[in-house]
């Protein structure tokens, strides 16, 4: 018999469920802005919250990977192993990631477990995300600087089923958050 702290007396020490809230969309659809957003609202609701995006993981945990194909997919596999166990801890998980295929969505979900993983599909379209360019990585790839840039030199598919998908071009970021909440707190409490 082992005498380990199980996840559902973590959660229940914290009274709330672990969940993932995996983001996915183009560069500069908002991703992280939203996972922000909702980060200081479930924060205000008493609820544990982590989040996870590029620049955090890429200068950390994964600062040794590049983007190759074998990279991106090593990169994918780190962050979905460090989010398991922030779910594990009972902890609100937001990832926010282009993760632009099938193939990569699924490696996290896969090893996440698909019961704790939430797909939030950030649905803004290339022309805005180019407009906004908010890291001026758009003119980058179009000067052919940057090579496989997703929408640009690589492709972006499309979510067949995300759990909820969301129009930037539709709502704004206040109304985003509460579109979320209202579809996954009963996951949470
Ligand atoms: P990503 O994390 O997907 O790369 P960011 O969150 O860094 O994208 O950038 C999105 C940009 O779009 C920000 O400058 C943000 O202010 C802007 N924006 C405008 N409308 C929205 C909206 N409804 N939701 C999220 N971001 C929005």
């Amino acid at each position: 018999m082992n005498n380990n702290i199980h996840r559902l007396e973590k959660e229940k020490l914290i009274n709330q469920k672990g969940v993932a809230i995996w983001f996915t969309g183009l560069s500069g659809s908002g991703k992280t802005t939203i996972g922000v957003a909702l980060e200081k609202e479930l924060y205000t609701r008493g609820l544990l919250t982590q989040l996870l995006d590029g620049d955090i993981i890429r200068e950390g945990i994964n600062r040794n990977l590049g983007f190759s194909d074998e990279d991106r997919k090593e990169n994918i596999r780190r962050i979905a192993e460090v989010t398991k166990l922030f779910v594990n801890c009972g902890v609100v998980t937001m990832c926010c990631f282009v993760s632009p295929t099938e193939e990569i969505r699924n490696v996290a979900k896969t090893i996440i477990g698909e019961k704790d993983f939430i797909e939030v599909f950030v649905n803004t379209s290339l022309e805005i995300c180019e407009q906004r360019d908010v890291k001026g990585l758009y003119a980058k790839a179009r000067r052919g600087e940057i090579k496989d840039f997703t929408g640009i030199g690589a492709p972006y598919e499309i979510p067949l089923h995300p759990f909820i998908e969301i129009k930037t071009n539709e709502m704004n970021v206040d109304e985003c958050v509460k579109m979320i909440i209202e579809k996954i707190i009963s996951r949470i409490k």
